[in-house]
């Protein structure tokens, strides 16, 4: 493994309150293995199998897992870390770059279970609590701790805008250059995040794809050598941070997997990560074994997952992404064969809503939960209310739904939408006559 060069990423610590004040457990991790052909590696900072090219994946010691309990993970601080005996990096506390996201609440939400008819329970997690108000930031800190371990000393990402905002806030908080590149047609919201953490900002005129390409030639230049892009070189590192979604849910709910989640996806990790943390949990014992069903969420702009799943397809056919849910919007998903198997193998299937539908799974949420999602949540909402609709969600069988983002950051389909439902002179009269009082 590459040790930390000297004068690499270091955290700050000062005014930090110490996060992890137990033991440093071991790192758990053995090493990576290829998805595609099983070829095994040292935790080294590659993404590809140098065999078949095939994506790398973390690849744990099962003793290791084992020896992990439900007091122990209890015991730890309020955030992704309490989970660090299952994760590849960040054993000791001095070694993350975290903004300590994770713990977000796990929101009951009756009102809308009772508008769709689901009778078994209805739970959102929503991630929207994190700091930089995505599930992105759970990505990034395992990305970033990664490549500090890794000996870089600058991070970068190619972003549909939550990892953008991330990516810049990480490195705001330690002190290291950062080098975010996102589409020009980003929200307005997004951008602004993106900016004022005053870190090199580059907007591309191109799709997301576009700027994918261009970053994975730039991690090649001499310029970049020492940069690590979070969702390329360290990926393995970075998917990890997905699975405490799935660790969290299965701890706020008592100990226990839910029958039924549904899932957004952009490039797919986070689903399937989700579904590595049930099956962790299960190996290692912390929770009981169970059945669960994942299903994906697209938006009709953008729906390579979903026409595959319906097409029979274990490879997925590339799109030209549109529409208002941006941040899912990765025409060629890295982990879509992955996602796929993930949920054939668990009984789920995917959904894809239109932009009015989206809109209006963001107003169903917030209307009958208090909960504020971005266009990304509105997908998996609408969704739901489509495989209830449908059939092919079991109405009386316990359901989490993700919401990854914060409303606040796409204002732009809701502006025309909603708004004040009255506008009055500041006079009972003119409140009379509104027919707000007799
Ligand atoms: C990135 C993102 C996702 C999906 O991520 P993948 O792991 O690439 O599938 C979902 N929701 C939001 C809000 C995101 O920013
Ligand atoms: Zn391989």
């Amino acid at each position: 493994m590459t040790m930390t060069a000297p004068g690499s990423i270091q955290a700050d610590s000062s005014g930090g309150l110490p996060t992890h004040p137990g033991p440093v457990p071991p790192c758990p991790a053995r090493g990576l293995v290829c998805r595609n052909c099983g070829a095994t590696f040292g935790l080294i900072a590659e993404h590809a199998c140098a065999e078949c090219f095939g994506p790398l994946e973390v690849d744990y010691d099962y003793d290791l897992l084992k020896a992990v309990t439900r007091e122990q993970i209890e015991a730890g601080p309020q955030n992704i870390w309490r989970y660090v005996a299952l994760l590849p990096v960040g054993q000791d506390p001095a070694d993350r770059v975290s903004l300590d996201p994770g713990l977000t609440p796990l929101v009951r939400a009756d009102r809308l279970a009772e508008e769709l008819g689901i009778t078994g329970g209805l739970w959102v997690k929503d991630d929207s609590a994190n700091p930089t108000h995505s599930f992105k930031d759970r990505v990034v800190s395992l990305a970033a701790t990664a490549a500090k371990r890794l000996g870089y000393r600058k991070i970068a990402a190619a972003s549909t805008g939550n990892l953008a905002n991330s990516v810049a806030a990480h490195a705001a908080r330690v002190g290291i250059p950062s080098f975010v590149f996102i589409p020009s047609d980003l929200e307005p919201g997004k951008v602004v995040q993106s900016a004022v953490y005053g870190q090199t900002l580059v907007a591309v005129d191109g799709s997301y794809d576009d700027v994918n390409r261009l970053t994975s030639e730039l991690a090649e230049t001499d310029e970049f050598e020492d940069t690590a892009f979070v969702n390329q070189n360290v990926r393995p590192y970075y998917a990890e941070g997905s699975k405490t979604m799935g660790y969290e849910i299965a701890e706020q709910l008592g100990w226990r997997i839910p029958a039924q989640v549904v899932i957004p996806m952009a490039s797919g990790s986070l689903l399937t990560k989700v579904d590595k943390a049930f099956r962790e949990l299960t190996a290692a014992g912390i929770v009981e074994a169970t059945e669960w069903t994942i299903f994906g969420a697209q938006s009709a702009g953008c729906d390579p997952i979903a026409t595959a799943f319906e097409q029979g397809w274990d490879v997925v056919r590339p799109v030209k992404p549109s529409g208002i849910a941006k941040s899912l919007n990765i025409g060629n998903p890295a982990d879509g064969p992955y996602a796929l198997d993930a949920i054939r193998r668990t009984g789920g299937s995917v959904g894809r809503v239109g932009d009015d539908e989206i809109v209006q799974g963001i107003r169903d949420l917030a209307r009958t939960t208090g909960v504020f999602a971005e266009t990304a949540g509105g997908v998996t909402v609408a969704v739901l209310r489509q495989l209830v609709a449908d059939g092919r969600l079991d109405p009386a069988k316990e359901t989490v739904v993700l919401n990854t983002g914060e409303g606040l950051k796409t204002l732009d389909p809701l502006e025309p939408v909603v708004g004040p439902t009255h506008r009055v002179e500041p006079s009972l009269r003119s409140v009379r006559a509104a027919g707000l009082i007799g």
